[in-house]
């Protein structure tokens, strides 16, 4: 009989394998994201399906199961709070989900996704929702049908989250969402009648896009984004991705007339590639060298780009050097009236231009719709009248057009079914991060005011980044700030950082 230690070993070298062609396929996104021409899209297709044929394989043969199972009863496994300990409890995890899968279905999931983002582009940019309707109908179809085979007790939904927040329940989610809710309901009324209202004017000046560029690279880095270990590309839906244990990359967009689109897209994608950065090298490719979930990768974005880039304190450090760069545009301007105007709250209609109140609104529209199409109950057919009634009922607003409605979302067109949620968790873990962070620092408003980064981000290296994926989610936070999961603490920092953006203390 094998020694557990041999064994692990060869599940290693398997495992690293595996990720060299996942980041070979991750590549081949990057690059249809970003410079593929149009032309290129079906053979494109065809690439990643194969390649995820590849990996599912990969994933789930005999042998693999075989040593896993040696693995399990090991007393390598009994060690869960150790890497090694933890890398098999996140194998068996994603074997055992995985061997439930025929690769024909993995490989229909894949090629329907591909074929799908570009149709959504397509459909997008014509405003013509029938053109993505049959598209949006497979996927939900396959994604059902592999819900299906994941479930074990009929929850099809969870079955997805699951793949993006390990452990996280619907219920759970369902009640602290609500409690959300009806708190920032209650906030975005007082917003609307408060006496003294950011205005939003310090965003009226155009600003030239090579200068945006420019404050895009440089705010990255001051935050302490590595440029050697990464590089920042445009897109028109901005993300992070990671292609090698040293080639992380960010992608973000310019708007010459908006310059927070793009200033706060890099931040927010900045703070993706810090988490990423900061991951366990020598565990690359292996669970303790992957993100916790996407709710935590989600609480680090967010943290630089709404916890520190829309604070008072990050304005009066920021305001001179963004003015300098940019000359008299900004000579009538000062740092408390920015600050203002990144907490200007106002119910919209895209997800990704909303303020930190109703953004989580817009998920919830998205989390509620999901399992009504996963579960059957909402017809594809019927969910843009769907998607606009429920605008109306919770943001008081109705998209005039699919684009500005139900198609404004890449997520559905890839499959990203179930990955909404963990947008509000990442605000509620960042929330609690936050809160933890202050505790232990206590000079977090100074550092900030300085410029002063590092001592946040080592933070962030010593209690998320360095535990990679040994630990669920719920337990890290737990962990780390001393407190279950609640909707407290994110309405308690709204509450304060808004009475002072609109005066109403
Ligand atoms: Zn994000």
């Amino acid at each position: 009989l094998a020694d557990p230690q041999s064994t692990f070993d060869l599940v290693v070298e398997h495992m690293r394998d595996t990720t060299k062609l996942e980041t070979t396929s991750a590549l081949l996104e990057w690059d249809d994201h970003t410079y593929l021409p149009s032309g290129g899209g079906a053979y494109r297709a065809e690439q990643v399906t194969f390649l995820s044929g590849l990996i599912h394989q990969r994933r789930t043969t005999k042998q693999l199961g075989t040593w896993l199972e040696e693995l399990a009863t090991s007393e390598l496994a009994a060690q869960r709070e150790t890497p090694v300990g933890a890398a098999i409890a996140g194998w068996l995890r994603d074997y055992r989900r995985q061997v439930r899968l025929p690769q024909a279905l993995v490989e229909a999931i894949a090629r329907a996704t591909s074929l799908g983002q570009q149709a959504w582009v397509a459909a997008r940019s014509a405003d013509r929702w029938s053109d993505f309707l049959p598209h949006l109908r497979e996927i939900i179809n396959l994604r059902r049908q592999e819900a299906q085979l994941l479930s074990d007790d009929g929850q099809l939904y969870d079955a997805l989250l699951d793949q993006y927040e390990e452990g996280a329940r619907t219920a759970e989610i369902t009640s602290m969402f609500a409690e959300l809710r009806d708190e920032l309901v209650k906030l975005l009324k007082e917003l609307k009648d408060a006496s003294s209202k950011p205005s939003g004017q310090s965003w009226r000046y155009a600003i030239p896009l090579p200068e945006q560029r420019q404050a895009s690279r440089w705010i990255a880095s001051q935050i302490g984004y590595d440029f050697e270990r990464g590089r920042l590309d445009e897109t028109a839906h901005p993300f992070c991705t990671t292609l090698g244990p040293n080639d992380c990359r960010i992608l973000t967009r310019y708007h010459e007339d908006n310059f927070p689109s793009g200033f706060y897209s890099t931040l927010h994608e900045a703070g993706h590639g810090l988490y990423e950065q900061g991951l366990p090298i020598d565990w690359f490719g292996l669970p303790p060298g992957a993100a916790a979930s996407l709710g935590v990768h989600e609480s680090q974005s967010r943290l630089w780009e709404n916890f520190v880039g829309r604070s008072a304190p990050f304005w009066r450090w920021c305001f001179p050097q963004l003015k300098q760069r940019f000359g008299t545009a900004w000579n009538e301007l000062d740092a408390m009236q920015l600050f203002r105007d990144a907490n200007l709250v106002q119910p919209s209609l895209v997800r990704v231009e909303a303020d930190e109140v109703t953004y989580n609104l817009h998920i919830l529209i998205r989390f509620e719709l999901e399992q009504e199409l996963i579960n059957g109950d909402l017809k594809v057919e019927d969910a843009p009248q769907a998607w606009n009634d429920r605008y109306e009922r919770y943001l008081g607003i109705k998209p005039q057009t699919d684009r500005d409605g139900i198609l404004q979302d890449v997520h559905w067109s890839a499959g990203l079914i179930g990955y909404f949620p963990t947008y509000t968790l990442g605000n509620l873990y960042a929330a609690q991060l936050m809160d933890a962070m202050r505790a232990d620092l206590g000079n977090v408003d100074d550092l900030l005011e300085n410029g002063n980064f590092d001592g946040l981000l080592q933070w962030l290296r010593d209690k998320i980044h360095v535990h990679g994926r040994c630990l669920p989610p719920d337990q890290l936070i737990r962990r780390t700030t001393g407190r279950a999961i609640s909707a407290q603490p994110l309405v308690a920092y709204l509450r304060q950082k808004l009475e002072v953006a609109y005066s109403m203390v």
